[in-house]
């Protein structure tokens, strides 16, 4: 059994607070939010970083980009350019990730934020 936390969460075996779902993506509250509004989107399969995509993946990063501003809006943020939202993606060590399963920080809302 994988003992990815990202992977357990897309099962079904760890419970999330589910902003969206489909067969490939899901949306999750961050548990540990920096922002009023702060959610995760990922692929549903393994991919370990963005270090680790290539063209194969192109179709689904486009899917997950594409989505992000959708999600935005529904979750609260205002609309662009007085609001909008931050897109983040850690990767690596240096690039300060802490879950080796790809995932896109969507943040928001009216700052001053905890960080970021
Ligand atoms: P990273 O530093 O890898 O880019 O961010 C990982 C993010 O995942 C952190 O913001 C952290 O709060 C969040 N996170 C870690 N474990 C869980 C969890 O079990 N559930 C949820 N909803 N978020 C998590
Ligand atoms: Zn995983």
């Amino acid at each position: 059994m994988t003992e990815c936390i990202f992977c357990k969460i897309a099962a079904g075996q760890i419970p999330s607070d589910k902003v969206y779902e489909d067969d490939e993506l899901l949306a999750f509250h961050d548990i540990k939010p920096w922002a009023p509004i702060h959610f995760l989107i990922i692929p549903k399969a393994h991919i370990v970083s963005m270090a680790h995509v290539g063209s194969e993946h192109a179709a689904l990063l486009g899917r997950i980009m594409t989505l992000a501003p959708r999600l935005a809006l529904e979750q609260g943020c205002q609309p662009y350019p007085e609001g909008g939202f931050r897109i983040v993606v850690n990767t690596g060590k240096h690039g300060g990730q802490e879950v080796h399963h790809l995932h896109v920080h969507v943040l928001g809302g009216p700052r001053p934020w905890v960080h970021g």
